[in-house]
């Protein structure tokens, strides 16, 4: 195959031969083609703040935010934190005021200013993942210290419960009758509940919390889990909020009866079972409490991340599944969307939409190969054969890497004689601050002859994609 790799003729950016038609074709280009995103993540450091004591939380958004970062899971999204009224739209006002003018404790039992402040951001990402999901589907908020905060007191490291302001902001919507709240944190959710009751929510709030359940072994909690999940779709929750607890392990010191791949499954069985089937997924952290040998939070890390991969693994297979719907992504009128029969979800049109008008691509070079050149032995159908199982393989291999590989299968069998490469590149430098590190995609495709200007060739190549599929292999946190 060594042959086969070698380029006869390469291009580069500035030699491409560009035809007046061009720049107007790559403008319809930016227009249309973005590369898909990653998980959608609210984080702000001002989210984190030494609490002091026992529970790590006050620090842990930035600390599983860099290691999804990282592990290239995610992608930021800023937000604004809550302000005091929407608090107080939840909470008892005065408890709201107390807690911020120090005449109260927080839920970490001291009342530092700044403890304070940075639960305005833990909370306004939990709302803004919230509402979000409405569109996107699923979104995280790298948040916790929720539940345990009732109407007009708080404890167990929690001060102010986001679930229940995001419910509450959610409920505003016109398209939101129902709110899903299902918390896997191990400990009871008695704050949700108190506030439940105090704003008489019991009709439009379905709260689950596994806390309230005496869960002796894994089989247990996934009975627990699955009736959970059936009442959330079965009340028609239009949304759900989703406490992924790294406190039901079962080395916690504060829990629990799971091991690490009994929390991932739990993590997939979740993601699937609602966003899977068009229910709006925001989640969150909440506890988690283990510590290695040297003291770090490393095992609690872990399992947070595992739940982001579940998140992206769900994503992903969902815009792959839906790739039939991918030329709607390109129409210009809505027309066409609404005559469509079997049409996705509303939030997935729109997400879809979203993807293909935010980035740009360009193009930085253009490889052409002969087919057959240097293959002294085979059929063409055996080189052939060989040749796409091999390209398939990379296709398929590539998970998380820094330049996806897109093929295009060609629509004849053997091959045609020539065969493309092109690498495209966001303008956009990645956030992990080296000014390099970009978004790039190679795409290949196979053409019978050379005929064509090369602009011309791209641009139907680029048109044959499936981004929506294709863009799982490639996209970075960039933009
Ligand atoms: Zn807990």
């Amino acid at each position: 195959m060594q042959n086969f790799q070698s380029s006869l003729l390469s291009f580069s950016h500035s030699r491409l031969p560009c035809s007046g038609s061009c720049a107007d074709r790559f403008l319809f280009l930016s227009q249309v083609v973005t590369l898909k995103h990653l998980l959608r993540t609210f984080h702000d450091d001002r989210m984190s703040c030494p609490s002091g004591g026992y529970s790590p939380s006050g620090e842990k958004p930035a600390a599983v935010f860099s290691d999804w970062v990282h592990h290239r899971l995610v992608k930021r999204v800023p937000f604004e934190p809550v302000s005091i009224e929407e608090l107080q739209s939840v909470h008892d006002p005065q408890y709201v005021l107390d807690l911020f003018s120090g005449d109260v404790a927080n839920g970490h039992g001291n009342t530092d200013p700044r403890v304070a402040e940075s639960t305005r951001w833990t909370v306004g990402s939990m709302i803004a993942a919230a509402e979000d999901a409405l569109e996107s589907g699923l979104t995280c908020s790298p948040s916790s210290g929720f539940h345990h905060a009732g109407h007009a007191s708080n404890h167990g490291f929690c001060t102010f419960n986001g679930l229940m302001v995001a419910a509450n902001r959610l409920l505003q919507h016109d398209q939101v009758r129902k709110v899903g709240i299902l918390d896997c944190d191990w400990h009871r959710g008695d704050g949700t509940n108190d506030i439940i009751l105090e704003l008489g929510l019991q009709h439009s709030i379905v709260h689950w919390t596994s806390g309230e359940q005496h869960l002796p072994n894994a089989r247990a909690y996934f009975e627990w889990l699955d009736e959970a999940i059936k009442a959330m779709r079965a009340e028609g929750a239009d949304i759900v909020l989703y406490q992924a607890g790294a406190d039901p392990h079962r080395d916690d010191p504060l829990g629990g009866v799971l091991d690490n791949a009994e929390l991932s499954e739990r993590d997939r069985v979740v993601f699937e079972q609602l966003v899977a089937q068009g229910i709006p997924v925001a989640w969150n952290l909440a506890g988690g409490y283990q510590r290695d040998a040297e003291g770090s939070i490393a095992p609690v890390l872990e399992i947070h991340r595992n739940t982001a991969l579940h998140a992206l693994a769900v994503l992903q297979e969902q815009q792959a599944n839906h790739r039939k719907f991918q030329q709607a992504f390109f129409a210009a009128d809505d027309d066409r969307l609404d005559n469509c029969d079997d049409k996705p979800p509303r939030y997935l049109v729109q997400k879809g939409r979203g993807i293909f008008n935010q980035r740009k691509l360009r193009l930085t070079k253009l490889d052409l190969v002969q087919t057959y050149a240097g293959h002294l032995e085979g059929t063409p159908e055996s080189i052939s054969h060989s040749m796409m199982i091999n390209l398939e393989r990379r296709q398929e291999s590539r998970r998380f890497p820094a330049t996806g590989f897109v093929l295009i299968r060609p629509g004849v069998f053997p091959l045609p004689d020539y065969r493309f490469q092109a690498t495209l590149e966001s303008p956009y430098p990645t956030r992990s601050g080296d000014s390099d590190d970009r978004s790039r995609l190679q795409v290949c495709w196979f053409s019978g002859g050379l005929g064509e200007p090369v602009d011309e060739m791209v641009f139907s190549a680029l048109a044959k994609i499936n981004w929506d599929a294709a863009a799982t292999n490639y996209d970075r946190y960039d933009g």
